[in-house]
């Protein structure tokens, strides 16, 4: 399926880095399309909106925040990772249905080397921070790579509601035994927001007793040194932002509008550390 005109919606987009991405992608490989843009999408109005896009031409829509749940509720079709979820971030606007995925989930995993999978993940404790959206896609992913999948977040309840809308059978880690938990996990992933805005300190865990060979994760890519991550590398234990996940994220919606396989390459992810 050829897409002509392609974007993100959100509600407010005005910060998304996905223009840069895929129109780095246009015009490397010279499609002659229009270059992806970014349109702020009134959740209130959001089923009109989706229709009037697609009227005007457009065939496929990145979705983000808080607009994921609205975009599997309007979508005709959904893949099955979507269906888990209950989120759509790949819109698909064809003349006769809408077809809705979710790229999350696999972005984070071809994010990750296949060492760090075999050592850190599979058949190992793993601890995921956060019990939002993403959360959602990292506890899937996780438990798909064979992992030992607990969550904390503030909000204890909603950590409980992910794992039983997501049927796995773990349990929410309650503040009392974070430390613990953690001290003994293989890989910790940080999907909370704290640590985004300037100046934030994301002190849910005391990285002291962490073990050395534990893969510290945050899903945060701005700032590209979180203080999470900050925190993990003064340990010197081996850390990771979010930054491949999103450019991977962003090529599996590319390769379901376009029928094109594209890299990650150097070039890329430079050009948005330099954003
Ligand atoms: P979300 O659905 O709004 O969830 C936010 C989570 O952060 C909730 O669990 C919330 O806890 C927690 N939180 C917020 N403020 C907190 C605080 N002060 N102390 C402790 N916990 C706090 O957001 P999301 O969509 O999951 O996104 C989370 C982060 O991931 C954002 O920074 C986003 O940019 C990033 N992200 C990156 C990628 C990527 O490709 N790299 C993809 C998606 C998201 P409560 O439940 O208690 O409110």
């Amino acid at each position: 399926m050829a897409t002509d005109r392609t974007a993100v919606i959100g509600f407010p987009v005005d910060h998304s880095l996905s223009p840069i991405i895929h129109n780095h992608w246009i015009k490397e490989l010279g499609l002659d399309i229009k270059p992806y843009e970014k349109i702020n999408v009134d959740p209130n109005k959001f089923e009109e909106q989706i229709n009037k896009l697609k009227a005007e031409g457009y065939g496929g829509l990145n979705v983000t925040v808080p607009l994921k749940e609205l975009a599997f509720s309007i979508s005709d079709e959904t893949s099955s990772v979507s269906k888990k979820l209950r989120s759509v971030n790949t819109l698909s606007l064809n003349f006769e249905k809408i077809d809705g995925d979710n790229t999350d989930a696999v972005g984070f995993i071809n994010s990750l080397d296949e060492k760090t999978i075999e050592n850190n993940i599979t058949n190992k404790k793993t601890l995921v921070l956060g019990a939002g959206g993403s959360a959602r896609s990292l506890v899937y992913a996780l438990n798909e790579l064979g992992g030992h999948v607990r969550l904390f977040n503030r909000t204890l309840e909603k950590a409980q509601i992910l794992l039983d809308d997501l049927s796995i059978n773990s349990s929410p880690v309650g503040a009392e035994e974070l430390d613990d938990y953690a001290n003994s996990s293989s890989f910790i992933v940080n999907t909370t927001s704290l640590g985004q805005k300037a100046g934030e300190h994301n002190n849910i865990l005391r990285f002291e007793n962490i073990e050395m060979e534990t893969f510290i994760y945050d899903l945060i890519y701005n700032p590209k040194r979180s203080s999470f991550l900050e925190q993990a590398e003064a340990k010197g234990l081996k850390v990771q932002n979010g930054l491949r996940m999103l450019i991977e994220q962003a090529a599996c919606s590319f390769q379901i509008w376009h029928e094109i396989k594209v890299g990650v390459s150097e070039e890329i992810m430079s050009l948005l550390e330099s954003v």
